[in-house]
């Protein structure tokens, strides 16, 4: 057996990602690796942590990217959060829900649960009835764009409560970022983390995030070690710090970060507004399309989200081979359903440079001719 380079098919992604990545930012990724300690590499992080500071509407200092994928964001909140004597009321309604609650639990903390509905946006009211319920809570997470189910949450509103019961807010943003409305400064989000490859739509890998002044004063006053060395952020803040102090913690991947600085400044030219109707005028495209084949949405229409597409397997078609079929016929990938919709749904993602109209008109004619089949 001969091992030869690796050359991927030229895929059109549209299902909950990776999705598409530009040619412009696949372009800055191959440019010449420096070293991550070189003046002109750290001048380029500190451009990179202002475009997040606008992708995600704030003014936090600490705002960075960690050097792992949206998952490693997510576990650098709780850790560095959470201690073993808090209470954490957590708000689930799909799969990226209960990794949060499984976050909590393995760092000893008591954790509430606010069960929800598969497909459903979180109902504010049983939010603020468990608040009421457990006036020690001290943290309120939840996740803004549910990935497994295509639910968009009211996140201004659920913060809005938590304010209300002195709690802190953790929101995951990983599909959220760049797609709808985010506002981190404005709806008192305390801890927030995304991840590179959804609707930035930048290679997978990294997970920006955000910490408010109070969530850093939190961190700060830790009486015991954060538990995990890597994602310790008074560790990780003095790497990304500037001021000429900036000190080796770990090598950063010089290049992912060339093409997430690609992504932020394309995100930039576009404007952040102008971006979020892009995905919902695309989505509209979508689901006219899906409308003719038959094809029906799982959630109701004002609680979906625009990049994320969750539908009912029409009666009757074999999942595995439709798939199948759009990925050798018109190398189209489109999402299986996640947990609860293993099987019955499909997830057709457009997110970041996936959403334009010469995708939605792929994925439309792909699917028409795929259930055609027999
Ligand atoms: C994709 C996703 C994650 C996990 O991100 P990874 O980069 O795969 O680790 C977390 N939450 C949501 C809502 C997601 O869609």
């Amino acid at each position: 057996m001969s091992i030869q380079s690796f050359i991927p098919p030229q895929r059109t992604l549209m299902g909950p990602g990776p999705s598409d990545v530009s040619p412009q930012v696949l372009s800055a990724l191959s440019r010449p690796t420096i070293g991550h300690l070189d003046p002109l590499f750290v001048g380029m992080m500190d451009e990179v942590k202002s475009l997040l500071q606008y992708a995600f509407q704030t003014e936090n200092e600490f705002t960075i990217a960690l050097s792992a994928p949206g998952s490693a964001g997510m576990e650098a909140c709780f850790v560095n959060l959470v201690t073993s004597n808090d209470t954490v009321v957590v708000c689930r309604n799909g799969v990226f829900g209960a990794r949060m609650i499984e976050n909590v639990k393995r760092i000893g903390a008591k954790v509430v649960v606010v069960d929800g509905t598969w497909g459903r946006a979180v109902d504010p009211q049983m939010l603020e009835e468990c608040l009421q319920q457990y006036p020690q809570a001290k943290f309120v997470a939840f996740v803004h764009a549910e990935t497994s189910t295509g639910a968009l949450s009211d996140a201004k509103t659920l913060c809005e409560i938590a304010k209300k019961y002195d709690c802190l807010t953790i929101v995951d943003a990983v599909t959220s970022l760049g797609g709808v409305e985010l506002r981190v400064d404005d709806w008192g989000i305390d801890a927030v983390y995304s991840g590179s490859q959804k609707c930035l739509s930048c290679v997978p890998g990294l997970s920006p995030v955000s910490f408010s002044e109070q969530a850093v004063e939190v961190i700060k006053s830790r009486k015991t070690p954060v538990p995990s060395w890597f994602l310790d952020q008074s560790l990780v803040m003095e790497y990304w710090s500037g001021q000429g102090k900036r000190s080796y913690h770990h090598t950063a991947p010089v290049n992912s970060l060339y093409a997430l600085h690609e992504s932020l400044l394309m995100l930039k030219s576009e404007g952040l507004e102008n971006s979020w109707v892009r995905h919902q005028l695309q989505h509209q495209k979508l689901a006219v399309g899906l409308n003719e084949l038959g094809i029906n949405f799982i959630v109701p229409e004002n609680e979906r989200l625009p990049q994320l597409n969750t539908v009912a397997i029409p009666q009757g078609i074999d999942d595995v081979k439709v798939r199948q079929y759009l990925l050798q016929e018109y190398n189209l990938e489109i999402g299986a359903g996640l947990g609860q919709f293993s099987g019955e749904a499909w997830r057709i993602g457009l997110m970041g440079y996936a959403a334009r109209s010469e995708n939605v008109a792929l994925c439309i004619a792909a699917l028409k001719d795929a259930l055609a089949q027999k």
